[in-house]
């Protein structure tokens, strides 16, 4: 009876971490300035994300278990099809192969809570649960055997989630996010930061004093970010961080850019710790390629590499590099 959304849950989420992005970034759109993660066994076991956000009544869980339900309007970036196609996807995919509770309550209205087990509803009723959102998946693929054989180890499972947990964070350093493993607090950022403090607190303290501030518009584009100096050796591969749009995105063309921007300057065995933020206009690139895959597509990708390249040289040459 679920087969169809079975099938196309694959399209949306593929591994804990895709679900995982799909309920944070549902907080963060909730309007919430807390969120707490929780996972088990790499998020195999458990997935759990609690928030202070608007919350949902009794029928808006309803509605946000249908497929292509959406409480949002497209923004202006929108214009892809696949998009629309994907929209008001996630909740209902997740909850047709995983174990799903949902509790919810809107600011001065009464709690509920609905459990639905692979796509049948187990439990829905009043619950006396606090203010915001809080989604639990628990058993993801359990019964998708197609699916679970492709899961890999806890451990590189975790490593993708946590991955996951710190883009959004650096992307929101107004929130504040808490991440826990198998019982164990493995990051804590608070919220009201700016974006300098929130990148050095999640990759390295000491960046604070070993980088510098990335901030140029050229015509109607702009980059902004903090880039760690040449003679900062601490870094390690996974510490570059590129947003597009305020996006988490994952671009060869752009993490090519920053090997380029410190090419003679570091050691071949060395790692810059880079966060980048790329702002331009909609209609230069197209984020939206796949909402489960952080491609992006630019319109002038030679462009975009040369501001990445100059923007970072500039601000290391300033800072006497
Ligand atoms: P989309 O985010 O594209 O609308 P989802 O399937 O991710 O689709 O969510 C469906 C709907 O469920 C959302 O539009 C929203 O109304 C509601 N929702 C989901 N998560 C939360 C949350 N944490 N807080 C408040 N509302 C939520
Ligand atoms: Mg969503």
């Amino acid at each position: 009876p679920h087969l169809v959304n079975r099938i196309a849950a694959g399209e949306v989420v593929e591994r804990p971490a895709s679900a995982l992005k799909e309920l944070i970034e549902n907080s963060i759109d909730a309007g919430a300035t807390r969120v707490a993660v929780a996972l088990a066994l790499g998020g195999v076991g458990r997935i759990e994300v609690a928030d202070d956000g608007c919350g949902m009544a009794p029928e808006d869980i309803a509605l946000a278990l249908e497929r292509h339900c959406t409480s949002k309007l497209p923004d202006e970036a929108i214009e892809s099809v696949v998009t629309l196609g994907f929209r008001g996807e996630a909740l209902p995919s997740i909850a047709s192969v995983a174990r799903v509770t949902i509790e919810s309550r809107p600011a001065g209205r009464d709690g509920w809570s609905r459990v639905i087990d692979n796509g049948d509803v187990l439990r829905d009723g009043p619950a006396a649960v606090p203010p915001g959102t809080r989604i639990v998946v628990e058993d993801l693929f359990a019964r998708v055997p197609a699916r679970r054989k492709f899961l890999r180890s806890p451990r590189s499972e975790y490593a993708a989630c946590l991955d996951i947990v710190r883009r959004l964070a650096m992307a929101r350093p107004d929130i504040a996010f808490t991440l826990e493993h198998d019982g164990r607090r493995v990051l804590t950022v608070p919220g009201g930061e700016e974006r300098p403090g929130r990148v050095a607190g999640l990759t390295d303290r000491a960046l604070a004093e070993n980088s510098v501030a990335i901030d140029w518009v050229r015509d109607t584009v702009s980059l902004g970010g903090v880039a760690s100096l040449p003679t900062f050796n601490r870094g390690i591969a996974d510490h570059q961080y590129l947003f597009v749009n305020g996006r988490p995105v994952r671009d060869r063309l752009l993490m090519g850019a920053i090997r380029g921007a410190y090419a003679e300057m570091l050691p071949r065995d060395r790692h810059a710790v880079v966060a980048l933020f790329l702002d331009l206009p909609p209609s230069e690139v197209d984020v939206n390629v796949h909402p489960a895959k952080t491609e992006v597509r630019f319109r002038d990708p030679a462009l975009i590499r040369g501001m990445i390249v100059s923007g970072l040289r500039r601000a290391l040459d300033e800072a006497g590099h």
